[in-house]
């Protein structure tokens, strides 16, 4: 028999927090809660608190940093929101503690400091469909054997829209995802495309794949999470229900499978499967992340830092759609790079880059 796995979550109000919790109760014997941190909402996680009788809790990324080193940590479910979840990456991985990864900005940001931390199976499990995907396509492969990755994507709420009907959209419309149900930063960066192009070079670092056998494909009905095409043509796609706690719940229970109350997949009413390309003249920021990416070195940290404090200023009305793929590019382009060395070295591109962003939204507002 084995033994519950020690649990500590970092993001816990937050919609990949309550789902985390979700897979808990669902897994009384398998899983027991030792930390919770939140960031604003306390009272939310006071009570998550006294429902799972955790007794350690911290306010902040800050604070949250201590919870990684209690005793009885196995996994820290990393679900802090942007650049400021790479600390607790990193002291994860640092400590030997298996990383529940859903903070994909800690491996935008630093995959490069990352990776050669997670050299063990099952040491850095990612929390995002289309990875948790690819890394069940690839079990019991051999990486020589893999041509291509295939991240798919659902196009998001504007998907079609030209980029003259783009300029009003607003954060509310953004906000309304055809078929995830994430949190505020992430859907919008569904809606730009900004979280495909994050999610390739997540895919670069997790999978150790050159950017141009990263292929993104839309598949509106976000029914195969994605795919791996290999040397001798066969291709191999993970389907499932649009339900985060099944991604959550295989990061949480590797190398073991549990079962789960999720809702099948019926294929009889699923119906059809659409593909498409994406448009990236459209929706800039996919062509953006890729460009980025594929740069490498503090590119990546500088697009993540712009985008964050870009979404940030549209979700508050403060600038446009559009306004988003152009700050980031402003950005990009002063930005002259460097080798990753260090995670303070990073935290200082961040803020530059942040200072540099708002900068250029700033003018905006005032022309
Ligand atoms: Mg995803």
């Amino acid at each position: 028999m084995m033994s519950s796995k020690g649990v500590v979550i970092l993001g816990s109000t937050g919609s990949i927090g309550c789902q985390t919790l979700d897979v808990v109760s669902q897994n009384p014997d398998k899983l027991h809660v030792v930390g919770l941190a939140c960031g604003t909402r306390v009272s939310d996680m006071q009570r998550q608190a006294q429902k799972f009788s955790v007794r350690h809790t911290a306010v902040g990324a800050d604070d949250a940093l201590d919870l990684i080193d209690l005793d009885g940590v196995d996994i820290v479910v990393n679900a802090l929101v942007g650049a400021a979840g790479l600390r607790a990456s990193y002291k994860t991985l640092m400590a030997g503690k298996t990383l529940a990864l859903a903070n994909k900005e800690s491996l935008v940001v630093g995959g490069d400091l990352l990776m050669p931390m997670a050299d063990k199976p099952g040491r850095l499990m990612p929390i995002d469909s289309e990875h948790g995907a690819i890394y069940q396509c690839l079990m019991g492969e051999e990486a020589s054997h893999v041509r291509r990755l295939w991240v798919t994507a659902s196009g998001g709420p504007f998907r079609g829209m030209t980029t003259d009907q783009l300029k009003n959209v607003t954060a509310k419309e953004a906000l309304a995802h055809p078929t995830w149900n994430m949190g505020p930063k992430i859907t919008i960066d569904s809606s730009t495309l900004m979280n495909k192009g994050l999610e390739v070079i997540e895919a670069h670092h997790l999978f150790d794949m050159p950017y141009e056998r990263i292929e993104v494909v839309v598949q509106p009905q976000s029914a195969i999470h994605s795919m791996v095409e290999y040397t001798d043509g066969s291709v191999k796609a993970h389907l499932g229900t649009t339900d985060m706690r099944i991604p959550i719940q295989f990061a949480l229970s590797y190398p073991e499978r549990w079962d789960a109350p999720v809702a099948p997949l019926d294929f009889r009413e699923l119906g059809s499967l659409e593909f498409a390309a994406p448009d990236t003249k459209t929706f800039r920021c996919l062509a953006l992340a890729r460009e980025a990416g594929k740069t490498g070195g503090t590119l990546p940290a500088v697009m993540n830092a712009a985008n964050e404090v870009a979404v940030g200023a549209f979700l508050q009305g403060e600038c446009s759609f559009l306004d988003i793929a152009a700050c980031v590019e402003d950005a990009m382009e002063k930005h002259k790079v460097q080798r990753v060395e260090s995670i303070e070295q990073l935290q200082e591109v961040d803020m530059d880059a942040r200072r540099c962003a708002l900068n250029y939204l700033s003018d905006c507002t005032a022309a």
